[in-house]
């Protein structure tokens, strides 16, 4: 398991926070539920996280794809600090592959994790100390981990959280709740609001987008973070003729109610075409307000419905630099890992050895 340390002050491979060696020459990643074991040289399904030498690294620390300020309801948050801005963040890396997921480039960044790979990444560095003052220069009370998936860059966001409550800002977690308990565990105290997906309650559903995911894993990870003191709302992205059947729609309600508590807010968002789903339509606003109104039928109190708002992920890559107030070339400058970190080889890895033609 990694040790606590302090935050890099520039670019370098972090340890993954929850890693075991399991023999074979293979080191498990514990942070999702895609469990992966890496050998030597290997990436894991969100390409985030590395193996050299039976270690395993985060290529993304401090690595930011986007960057936003807006209301917290946005998120959608509706139930914590009301009224308040938040600063979203976000980076490349994500455990699941949905049909409907806006911006790729953004938020798997398979190219983006590939470049940090090569040490040819001009993505911009940020460390946990500059983003909390950001925050808090565009008058941020809180941050937001979003537009991906933030269990695959666990090692700063823990880093980040801890900044952001020593300076007094909260903390939001966006999440499609395929993670761990042990990297639950690892969030009282740190993050105050989990805001999960739940996407459907059929486990074909789930396999499309994720072929190791099933509902009950998501389910049990939003229960269990609402047993650890997390507060959590939770957010269905109503697809056309994938997840808008109202007996489903009726039964995530009842899950809420019976899980979470008949007052816990869940928010009904509008799918917009996107990826391999582009053919479809988005989602009328009839459908969005039967969800609602079923809901309520079974004893939801708090149910929020959005005509104009998708799921969370990234739809456009926003000025970085300006957010943090600094110098554009220092920002993007190239980010190679110190030797010092993980040796004369620097970050290269096997597959990458050769330069590209
Ligand atoms: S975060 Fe998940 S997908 Fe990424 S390496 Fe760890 S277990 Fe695999
Ligand atoms: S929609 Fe969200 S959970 Fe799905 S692939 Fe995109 S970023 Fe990941």
């Amino acid at each position: 398991m990694a040790l606590s340390r302090p935050a890099p002050q520039r670019y370098q491979l972090v340890e993954t926070r929850l890693q075991e060696r399991v023999g074979d020459g293979k080191t498990r990643c514990h942070l999702c539920l895609w469990r992966c074991g890496l050998k030597h040289g290997q990436r894991g399904f969100c390409q985030a996280h590395v193996n050299r030498y039976g270690t395993l690294y985060n290529l993304s620390y401090g690595i930011l794809s986007a960057i936003d300020v807006g209301p917290i309801e946005a998120k959608p948050v509706r139930h914590f600090r009301p009224g308040t801005q938040v600063m979203s963040v976000g980076s490349y890396g994500c455990s699941f592959r949905c049909g409907g997921c806006h911006n790729l480039e953004i938020s798997w960044g398979v190219t983006a994790l590939d470049d940090l790979a090569r040490g040819e990444s001009t993505a911009a560095y940020v460390t946990p100390a500059e983003l909390v003052a950001a925050a808090q220069r565009h008058g941020a009370q809180g941050i937001a981990f979003t537009y991906s998936e933030p269990a695959v860059w666990l090692e700063y966001v823990l880093d980040v959280a801890d900044a952001a409550h020593a300076a007094g800002l909260y903390t939001v977690y966006v999440s499609n709740s395929f993670v761990t308990h042990e990297a639950l565990a690892l969030l009282p105290g740190k993050i105050d609001v989990l805001c999960s997906d739940i996407k459907s309650l059929d486990d074909a559903f789930y396999k499309d987008i994720c072929q190791a995911a099933r509902v009950s894993q998501v389910l049990d990870a939003i229960a269990e973070a609402h047993r650890l003191g997390i507060h959590v709302e939770t957010r269905t992205n109503v697809i056309p003729g994938r997840n808008d059947d109202p007996d489903m729609l009726r039964a995530i309600a009842t899950w809420v109610r019976d899980h979470l508590g008949a007052d816990s807010p869940w928010h009904i968002t509008r799918f917009f075409p996107a990826y391999k789903l582009v053919h479809l339509p988005a989602t009328d606003g009839a459908t969005l307000w039967r969800a609602h109104d079923v809901a309520r039928a079974v004893g939801l109190t708090n149910v929020y419905v959005y005509d104009d708002k998708g799921c969370d992920c990234a739809q456009h890559n926003l000025p970085i630099a300006m957010y943090l107030d600094q110098d554009p070339s220092a920002v993007h400058a190239v980010k190679k890992c110190a030797e010092s970190c993980c040796g004369d080889e620097g970050i290269l890895l096997k597959k990458y050895e050769t330069p590209r033609s």
